[in-house]
């Protein structure tokens, strides 16, 4: 018996597709399913977003772009991430779209192009204000020119950025990011380059800044049913979380008062109680950081915490001591009658792209 169930609703993320095209009606939605779909399993996800309407997918790596094509996928992807020496034969053979930042990659796409004589098309990727991929704005004619001047190679097909602090509605860094994204789009334009796509939405800007939705929105974690800003009528965008985890009572036992619980004893039972084992830990993505009476799980609709230290396969639950549960007992960990990924992500200190990502990464992923 697996130690930590993580099942995965595709139907979910099909319908979170289709709410976020009819979200988005001016533009084209890429469906973000970079690091194995936020641990949700790349190839079911990126199927189910393809099937509620995304026209494109967006991948970090290029063995997840190579992945996708050898599930046999077929439509339009881009990859973003990659130094000089990326595979980028392999990748424009895939027809791949690849993303450009810099003049040492163009290089060496250029190179791979005309290896395979093949055309790559490529999206420009400008630094608005992330200081991550990009570049910076003044390095942008020199990277059009040295790219029209190879234009029996590459044809540049897109040009996009990447927000800061969208999550924060409102940000004065928003219309920043957006003022001189703009004003890139005109360098390209002044040289008679016709971009299919211009794009610059993640899911914060995707939900709640319609004004800069351009050609194409990026949603990622909202794809997931994860939206990372509020929803003025609190009904979360309408978005359903698909991932759902869970684990079982391996262990229930009656403790007297007065007895130290897992390693260094950081909880002491405060009565005579029921102790429940629950036979996943740190090994298993439950964050260390979590333990001490933050983690939440639920066994039947019960909500508890996780007491004492997280090991590094187990962690244990003060029951109380008029509790019913058994060992063999379902315990949710994340799931619509349990415990949500945000609550997790308050618990150990992080985001809930973290906490799907690690409890997504380290289990096999069960369609439901
Ligand atoms: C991860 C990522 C996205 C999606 O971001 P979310 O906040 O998950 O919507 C979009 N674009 C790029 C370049 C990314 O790296």
């Amino acid at each position: 018996m697996s130690r930590l169930k993580v099942s995965v609703d595709h139907g979910a993320i099909e319908r979170n597709v289709s709410r976020l095209v009819a979200m988005a009606p001016t533009a084209a939605v890429m469906a973000v399913v970079k690091a194995d779909a936020y641990g949700h399993g790349l190839v079911g996800a990126a199927a189910a977003a393809r099937a509620g309407g995304a026209t494109w997918l967006g991948v970090a790596q290029p063995d997840e772009a190579l992945a996708l094509r050898a599930a046999g996928d077929t439509g339009r992807l881009l990859c973003w991430l990659y130094s000089p020496e990326l595979p980028a034969r392999g990748l424009i053979r895939a027809g791949v779209d690849l993303s450009v930042s810099s003049l040492e990659v163009l290089d060496t796409i250029v190179a791979a192009a005309r290896m395979s004589g093949e055309r790559a098309r490529l999206h420009v990727a400008i630094d608005t204000g992330l200081s991550r991929e990009g570049v910076r704005p003044e390095g942008l004619p020199a990277l059009l020119d040295a790219a029209l001047a190879a234009d029996d190679a590459v044809e540049i097909v897109g040009a996009w950025s990447h927000f800061a602090w969208a999550d924060r509605p409102g940000d004065p860094t928003i219309d920043r990011q957006a003022d001189i994204f703009r004003a890139a789009l005109a360098v390209i334009e002044e040289r008679g380059i016709a971009l299919e796509v211009r794009h610059l939405a993640n899911s914060a800007a995707t939900l709640t800044r319609p004004d800069l939705h351009f050609d194409l929105v990026r949603p990622g974690i909202a794809v997931y049913g994860l939206p990372p800003v509020p929803s003025p009528p609190g009904d979360d965008w309408g978005l359903e979380p698909a991932m759902r985890v869970t684990a079982s009572l391996a262990l229930v036992k009656d403790v007297p008062a007065g007895e130290g619980v897992s390693y260094g004893h950081e909880y002491t039972t405060p009565r005579d109680t029921r102790l429940g084992l629950v036979t996943a830990g740190y090994a298993d993505g439950i964050f260390r950081s979590a333990g001490a009476g933050r983690g939440p799980v639920a066994i039947g609709g019960r909500e508890l915490r996780i007491v004492g230290r997280v090991c590094m396969d187990q962690v244990v639950l003060d029951l109380g001591p008029e509790a019913t549960e058994r060992a063999g007992d379902e315990v949710v960990l994340i799931g619509a009658d349990g415990p949500s990924a945000r609550a997790w992500a308050a618990a150990a200190g992080t985001i809930d792209y973290e906490i799907v990502c690690r409890f997504g990464g380290l289990k096999e992923k069960h369609p439901a």
